[in-house]
């Protein structure tokens, strides 16, 4: 208890404590904290869909015929045939044969890793001998991957972000091993793309598996909004996609798709799929009409793209850092700490929540916020953050 005491002390004197506000209403992209309008540019619904009219709806529908749980794992009773049908249509949506959902992108992560790697050590079967295992994963993956390394028993390596020379070295070095390389397809805290098609002809030089964390792609990326494979031209050349039903999509989830083969052998390997409770009922079909939206409503990606350019432009003018961000993530890279956190507080004075990431979420000296910009926001909206901001980064010396 005494280290508990001494270590939350630490972290409040260091002023690393988050701030987290109790949000009452969500207007998108308003939101409402304390009675009061903000402004948001820290939410992943990118295309405003989770409090879209036909997806509450449809929702609705669900906790009627269903109730709001299924109070049991899939492989028990908690196998509802909405959960299959929302299945077949991730599939058919990503271009692949088969797909499994999980409660959470989070919960895929730590499921599929393990399962993929040592899966079959679960059975202890005799006859089936997986050899000597290797995770190869870049060092800004999502950490939920690497918490799911962490849960494999098979070692891992880290490749610095997005250098392929390094990568390279590394499946040299390891040719004799079965090789699993994970990268997410938009990095999360710097908004920019994998190099798939490096990544891919590396893998099938090496002879390795290749996965991708799609969580921020799935919705936006791709002219049809099929993620990072569509966008680079290689769907049905990566052997694990997974991703997130939480973010573009609006609801919540995780989902892989894979070969049918691997999909039924993760059904029965992946313990946060076994051995928790299935995805709600009503998520499957809120999720359903999202997914129809998405396909039906291109037009909601174009206003997306728009704004991004827009305001990414905008930012880079003012002199803003902006890393190598190629997508709706869009970090403002501050760099001190505590200069960060103010220059959040400041905003957030203004009515504007743009929320900052400090170590340990991303490396010391890099602290930054991480604006995500969607579909919602108005062209006047985005030039009031601008001038808030461009006001805030000169007075505290950032531009
Ligand atoms: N992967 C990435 C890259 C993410 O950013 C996140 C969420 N922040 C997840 C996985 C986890 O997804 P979920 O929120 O659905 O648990």
């Amino acid at each position: 208890m005494e280290y508990m005491a001494r270590l939350l002390k630490a972290i409040e004197e260091h002023d690393l404590y988050p701030d987290v506000s109790s949000v009452q209403d969500v207007p998108y992209p308003e939101i409402i904290i304390g009675n009061r309008k903000y402004l948001c540019f820290g939410s992943n619904n990118y295309l405003g869909l989770s409090t879209h009219s036909e997806v509450k709806k449809a929702a609705m529908k669900g906790i009627e015929k269903y109730g709001i749980g299924t109070c049991d794992s899939r492989v028990v009773v908690g196998n509802l045939s909405i959960l299959e049908e929302l299945e077949q249509t991730i599939a058919d949506f990503r271009r692949e044969r088969a797909a499994m959902v999980f409660v959470s992108g989070f919960m895929a992560n730590i499921g599929i890793i393990p399962a993929l790697m040592d899966g079959l050590n679960l059975y202890k079967l005799p006859s089936v001998d997986n050899g000597s295992n290797l995770i190869i994963c870049d060092v800004l993956d999502h950490i939920s991957i690497f918490l799911g390394c962490m849960l494999s028993k098979s070692p891992r390596k880290t490749y610095l972000h997005k250098d392929m020379n390094h990568l390279e070295k590394i499946l040299k070095k390891n040719k004799d091993m079965r090789k699993l390389i994970i990268t997410d397809g938009v990095f999360s805290m710097d908004g920019d793309l994998a190099p798939l098609p490096e990544i891919v002809e590396l893998a099938q030089m090496y002879n390795a598996m290749v996965m991708i964390d799609d969580a921020h792609a799935t919705g936006v990326i791709g002219e049809n909004g099929r993620g990072t494979p569509e966008h680079f031209g290689l769907e049905g050349k990566i052997d694990i996609v997974m991703g997130t039903l939480s973010k573009a999509v609006g609801g919540l989830g995780g989902y892989v798709t894979a070969s049918p083969d691997v999909i039924k052998l993760l059904r029965v390997t992946a313990p946060s799929y076994i051995y928790s409770s299935s995805l709600p009922p009503e998520q499957a079909f809120g999720i359903l009409a999202a997914l129809n939206i998405i396909r039906d409503r291109p037009d909601l990606r174009y206003a997306l793209w728009r704004n991004v350019s827009h305001l990414r432009i905008g930012l880079q003018r003012i002199g803003f850092d902006t890393l190598e961000s190629q997508t709706q993530i869009i970090p403002v890279l501050i760099g001190e700490e505590g200069k960060c956190i103010k220059t959040a507080r400041l905003l957030f004075e203004k009515g504007i929540l743009a929320p900052s990431f400090i170590s340990p979420v991303v490396p010391k000296g890099r602290a930054r916020l991480r604006i995500s910009v969607t579909a919602l926001h108005t062209e006047t909206q985005i030039n009031r953050f601008l001038e808030i901001l461009g006001d805030i980064g000169k007075k505290l010396e950032i531009v």
